[in-house]
Formats: C-alpha cells, structure tokens, sequence
C-alpha cells in the first residue's frame, strides 16, 4: 500500500465521521461535511483542468479553506504551494512564477497584495478569492464549490514518492527556496510526530501556526488521522488564543516562542480565568530554561521543544524527557527541555565536525548538525545545485550547529553563517545577543561577525533601543564584558531604529554583513 496523505482523511470519515472535526469562525463541520468540501474542491479544480504533478497556490490564513485545500490538491495528485501571509506583492510575483502554479486560492482580506502583480503572472490561469466581497471581478469560492458534487472522487493513482508540496523557506539567509515534499515525507513524518506528541481523538488542536509556514503544515495530517479536532484562528493575539481555549477546551497548541512569550505576558498582566484542558504547547527555537519554566508552572501547560527545518518536513528533534524525570525539580527538568532534544522515531540526528566524524558527547564540542531521515526532502525545486549541496551522501546539512550531551540531547548554538570564530574559539552569536538583551535600554539585538586584525573576527552588535532610552556603545561594550567571558564581548555597536527580519519574525543577518560592509566601503 503507498503511504499517500488522502488516507489520513478516509481514516477520520469511516471512524469518526459525525464528530467534529472543524470549528472555524462561527462555522462548524464534520468530517462528513469536510469531506464532501474536499472532493466538490477536487472535481471543481479536475474541471479547471489542474492535472497532477500541476501547482496549485494558496494564499490564505488558518481557515477551514486552507485545511480541505490540503485534501482536495493531494487527492488530485497536485502539488500544493502555501504562501506566507506576510510577504509583499513582489514576493508572490518570485514565487508564483517560479512555483508555475497554475492555480491561485487567495483570502478576500489578502486579494489586495495580488491586485498589483496580477498582470505579471506568467502561469496562473485562474484565481478563486475565497470569502468573495463585491469588489473583485474574480471567481467566488463558495459559489464555485457549489457547483460541484460532493460525492466520491475519482482519486488520481499516486505514488508515495510523488510531490505533494512546495513549501517556501523563510528566507532568513538568503531567497527563499521551493522545498520539494512528497507524500512519503509527509505521512511517516506525520506518524513519529503523532507518536512523540501523543496525538488522540480526544485532542482538540488550536491552529495558531500558520499552516502555510512548516511548522504548522503538518498539523492537519496527525490531527486529522487520529480524528481531533481543529480549531481555525484567522487572527491570533493572546486575547482570541484565551477565548478559543476556554471556549473550544482546546488541549494541544503550537507556536512561535516569540508568541507564547507574549501569551505569558497576558497572561501575567491580565490573569484570565481559564479552567482548561490544555496539556501541552510546542514551540521551537531555544528558550532560556527559566521562561520553560514559567510556562509551566505559571500556565499548567508542559513544554515541549521541538527542532526543525522546511528540508526536513520539519520536525527532526523533539524535547519530551522519560517519564521517571517527571518528578525532578522544575528547574532541571527546564535545563533538559530548554535545548532541542532528542531525535524522533525515524530521525537520525548527529553532530559532526569538518571533518564528518561526530563529536563528543560532552555538551561542549561544537559540530554541524546533520540529519538522515523519512522526513528529508525531495530537493530544491529547479536548483539542483543547492540540492546537491546541502544533502550529502545522504545526510541533510541543516546550516545549524550545535552540541550533544552525554545523555544524547542535542542544544542548537547558531547557524553556521552566524557563529563567530575569534582567537580560535567559536562564539554563538545567540548567547551575545541573549547578554545585551539583559540590558534595560536594549529593545532588540543582533550580532554578527566582523574582521579583526588580532583575532581573525570579533562580535559585533546591531541594536535597537527601547523609546526614549540613551546609551552609548562604550556602555554596551562594558556590559556586554560584565556578563560575559572577555573574548566573547562586542568590540563594537551601531545603533538602528529597526532590525531587518523575514516574515515570520525572524532577524536576517545577510542583510545586516552587507550592511556593515557597505559601511566599511
Ligand atoms: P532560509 O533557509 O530561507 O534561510 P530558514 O532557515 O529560517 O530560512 P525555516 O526552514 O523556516 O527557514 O527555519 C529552519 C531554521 O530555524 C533552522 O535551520 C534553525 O536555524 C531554526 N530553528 C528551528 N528550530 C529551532 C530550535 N528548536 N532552536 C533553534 N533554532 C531553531
Ligand atoms: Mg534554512
């Protein structure tokens, strides 16, 4: 039997069709209901004449729109194409053509970002604006749909090594690149991750990843197959994440550190009364282990950190501690889940040096983080260079090193391009960023490596201040010596009113080393 992602669904209609299986907005479906919207969406793009292996582009928040999206593409044999909500017109411009997709699906409240590039698109046929308003001359998806059955689908023949998605990379370092998916990578990543995340029919799923972006683009696969529920946040603020929870008794989420950060500051501030079922949140991206802390003790929720890329479908690390740690003190347990963890089922996980050999497992030795897994891509689309570069013998490269400890828990340090090796010695620019961040005038940090005569390179410091703050770089320096080992203090500081950051909020360095060497002449 191939491992195709269509039978995820099936699995959820024939076990759990009259159960809820979307709430969104103030509508309400059952899987019954969320299939049939799946094939009138198949057969109305089959009638579009969207044949498989063709691209098909959307554009859209958390809605029930995205989620069936999803279903009716892959049982088409299509490939999806999810675009981030916070790019610019000129951004969809790049990847609509270079993606070819033949067929864009755009929220209403988004519509106006395509407006102006819509004479440029080399290769979209048709576009379909769902929640249509008068203004647009363009297909309504609702009318649309009902143009077409809701019964059985005739299923293109897919094999489990067909592409099923080209997702895009954040772009942090560079453009983004088209991330070749298949349906293979998706369904055994989709099981280890059901696995490590003990996904059940008793989960309620609120959706405040985007599932355009990878880190939530898996949820509708382990959430869906075991028959939980979703719930669709177009607009997440801490506020509309409180309400849904206490509302729907939602017991799993995902997010962004930088999003569970502001949900405990809410929540600090505001006290909301929730008696709720949450039992977990996964989040990526280092925390310090006091703010793993806090979210568990202050919030009732148990944290799980979890290690990724969009080339590894993500997930290749994940936090979870044996079960007879449970009862150490919060403090410890919160040193163990505050690096990236352990790797999942399926994943092979090490740290290797220049030379390929692994590290020692010492918590100290510094290493590329590379991944063999079900879960690594396909390739790059149209750039078999970068594909050849970063899968090696088989091995993924992921850009990211890190250390293993001697109990096999891998702590991510930088990216590559961003650590700092002066005097011989490699310094994460994140732990200089997480110094400067201690200090009360700084708003946002971020280091780079700049040229030195004595020590080959040495840190230095982009910084924006709070409102109204004022501090000199001298000042910086010093703190930035006080908190830290000598050799690892900023040599330098320039101060800018904003940080050059990728939709989903994360800082390009890129942009800040052409920056300073343009300064430089
Ligand atoms: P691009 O590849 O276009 O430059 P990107 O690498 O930011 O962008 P993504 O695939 O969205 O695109 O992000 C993956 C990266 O996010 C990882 O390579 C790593 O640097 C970072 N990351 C993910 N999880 C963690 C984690 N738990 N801790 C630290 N960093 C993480
Ligand atoms: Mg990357």
């Amino acid at each position: 039997v191939p491992l195709i992602l269509p039978e995820f669904l099936d699995r959820a209609v024939s076990l759990y069709g009259d159960k809820q299986a979307v709430f969104c907005d103030e509508r309400v479906f059952t899987y019954y209901e969320l299939n049939g919207r799946v094939n009138q969406l198949s057969h109305g793009l089959r009638a579009l004449g969207v044949e498989k292996g063709e691209r098909v582009a959307y554009l859209a928040p958390n809605t029930v729109e995205m989620l069936e999206g999803f279903y009716g593409v892959f049982q088409l044999g299509a490939i999806m194409v999810p675009l981030n909500i916070r790019l610019k017109p000129e951004d969809y411009l790049f990847i609509l053509n270079h993606s070819e997709s033949k067929v864009l699906l755009v929220d209403q409240d988004l519509y106006h970002l395509i407006i102006p590039i819509k004479e440029q698109l080399e290769t979209v046929k048709h576009i379909i604006v769902q929640y249509k308003d008068e203004q647009t001359d363009e297909v309504d998806y609702e009318k649309w749909l009902a143009g077409y059955p809701s019964g059985n689908f005739d299923r293109s023949e897919l094999d489990e090594d067909d592409v099923c998605s080209l997702l895009y990379t954040s772009g942090t370092t560079g453009n983004p690149k088209g991330v070749m998916l298949t349906h293979r990578n998706n369904y055994l990543h989709a099981l280890s991750t059901m696995h490590h995340l003990r996904v059940s029919d008793r989960d309620v799923y609120l959706h405040v990843l985007p599932m355009f972006h990878v880190n939530g683009w898996g949820s509708p696969f382990y959430y869906t197959a075991n028959g939980s529920t979703h719930v669709c946040l177009k607009k997440a603020t801490p506020e509309s994440i409180f309400q849904a929870i206490q509302k729907h008794k939602v017991t799993v989420l995902h997010m962004a550190p930088t999003v569970l950060n502001s949900l405990l500051q809410y929540y600090e501030k505001n006290k909301p009364v929730i008696e709720h079922n949450v039992r977990v949140v996964i989040a990526g991206s280092a925390p310090p282990p006091a703010f793993v802390t806090r979210v568990e003790q202050e919030l009732g929720w148990e944290f799980i950190q979890v290690y990724g890329m969009t080339e590894s479908t993500p997930l290749s690390l994940v936090s979870t501690i044996r079960s007879e740690l449970i009862h150490l003190a919060p403090e410890t347990k919160a040193r163990i889940k505050a690096k990236a963890g352990y790797p999942m089922i399926g994943s092979d996980v090490r740290v290797v040096n220049e030379h390929g050999e692994e590290v020692a497992h010492n918590g100290q030795e510094i290493g590329e983080v590379v991944t063999r897994s079900h879960g690594v891509m396909l390739g790059y689309w149209k750039n078999p260079e970068a594909t050849m570069e970063t899968i090696r013998n088989g091995w993924l490269h992921t850009g990211d090193m890190g250390t293993v400890d001697e109990y096999g828990n891998i702590e991510i340090v930088d990216r590559k391009k961003d650590i700092i090796i002066s005097g011989g010695e490699n310094i994460s620019s994140i732990e200089v960023e997480g110094a400067l961040y201690e200090h009360p005038a700084v708003l946002e940090a971020a280091v780079i490596a700049v040229p030195h005569e004595k020590w080959g390179e040495t840190p230095h410091a982009y910084v924006v201040l709070r409102e109204g703050a004022e501090v000199s770089e001298a000042e910086i320096i010093s703190f930035s010596r006080e908190k830290l080992a000598h050799f690892k203090a900023v040599t330098g500081v320039t101060f800018v009113k904003e940080l050059p950051k990728t939709a989903s909020g994360k800082i390009q360095k890129v942009h800040l080393r052409n920056e300073y060497w343009s300064s430089k002449g």
